[in-house]
């Protein structure tokens, strides 16, 4: 439930109310508007009875919160969130581009991707140490070897590197070396991996699952909110369909119904979610129409020679012009890149 304060509740008013919540064993989350503050409670709202809450001093009404996400709803924090990583800000008036290899395949290959998406305008360097392959035989990730390259990287350029995890041992090692953790399609319902992620405390990008409703998306956000860590950005990444021409069927509206649900930014992966080159730049324009917070893009210094998602990369020169062609559309959307 969210308990809604008058205009002018007092500090004081509001401290009491967070305290009698606390001392029954809820949680408490704040969230202070321009106009009100609202108070999110978290737990068996039945320790309350007794209360009297809602005649305290202060209140002025009481709402249930039936979504059973609750610290990522919309309802327990009205206003959008902007999560900040290092000096980026993630969220309203920003457009963050992140960039890089599916796969760091060694370190060359991955200083020099730092380097051209920095200066095409990037603010993340992105690239996959563990890599959750299709087939076991594929090419599986450089793991802490490539997490090093990534600090490297990331020193060189001043690049923030988000690297995603696949195991809870690949975690510990990961926040060692990394600005963001990413939490990929395959396990965005790993709820160990969700859970440790959360105590991490490092922001977080969660992908939404091949298979996953929204529904499920929010709540396994919550399972990291629920720790205590509420950086959090979700990706739409693309969903399975009957439609075999792309790779995966960018849900589009999975942007405005997120947006009236959470107050947590939104990034669209035109990659993941197309699979063929040639419609990343369409996609991410709509991307920025629609409302989406940032992209993420791959980008390898050889697209025809990579290990993984090769058709699918961009080449430098290719990633460059795409940001360029963007500017006009972030302006209308009224977001500066970051
Ligand atoms: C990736 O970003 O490299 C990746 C594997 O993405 P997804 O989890 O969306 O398939
Ligand atoms: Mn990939």
């Amino acid at each position: 439930m969210i308990i809604i304060m008058k205009p002018d509740a007092s500090e004081e008013a509001v401290g009491k109310i967070k305290s009698m919540i606390e001392s029954r064993g809820l949680t408490a989350h704040l969230s202070r508007g321009d106009q009100v503050t609202i108070v999110g409670v978290v737990g068996d709202k039945t320790k309350l009875q007794g209360t009297n809450i809602e005649m305290a001093e202060g209140v002025d009404k009481i709402l249930p919160v039936t979504e059973s996400y609750k610290v990522v709803n919309k309802k327990f924090h009205p206003e959008d969130s902007t999560i900040q990583v290092r000096n980026t800000p993630i969220g309203p008036g920003h457009l963050v581009m992140m960039a890089g290899p599916c796969a760091i395949e060694n370190h060359d290959m991955l200083l020099q991707t730092a380097e051209a998406v920095k200066k095409a305008g990037a603010a993340f360097l992105r690239g996959g140490a563990y890599k959750p392959r299709t087939s076991p035989y594929a090419f599986q990730g450089l793991e802490e070897e490539g997490l090093r390259y990534m600090k490297e990287a990331r020193e060189a350029t001043g690049l923030n590197v988000i690297c995603e995890v696949t195991s809870l041992k690949a975690l510990e090692t990961a926040v060692k070396y990394v600005d963001m953790l990413q939490i990929g399609a395959r396990n965005m319902q790993n709820f160990e991996l969700l859970k440790e992620a959360g105590r991490s405390g490092v922001p977080v990008m969660l992908k939404r699952g091949l298979c996953a409703t929204i529904d499920e998306w929010l709540n396994a956000a919550e399972y990291i909110a629920s720790e205590g860590n509420t950086n959090i950005v979700l990706c739409e990444r693309g969903i399975r369909t009957y439609e075999t021409a792309t790779r995966n069927t960018l849900d589009i509206s999975a942007v405005p119904v997120l947006r009236s649900r959470t107050h947590l930014p939104v990034i669209i992966d035109p990659s993941h979610a197309t699979g063929v080159r040639s419609y990343i730049e369409p996609i991410s324009k709509a991307a920025v129409a629609v409302g989406a917070d940032g992209l993420i893009v791959e980008v390898h210094p050889c697209p025809s020679c990579a290990l993984s998602d090769g058709p699918q990369s961009l080449t430098f020169e290719q990633f460059d012009h795409l940001v360029r062609e963007l500017k006009p559309y972030a302006a209308l959307a009224g977001r500066e890149f970051v």
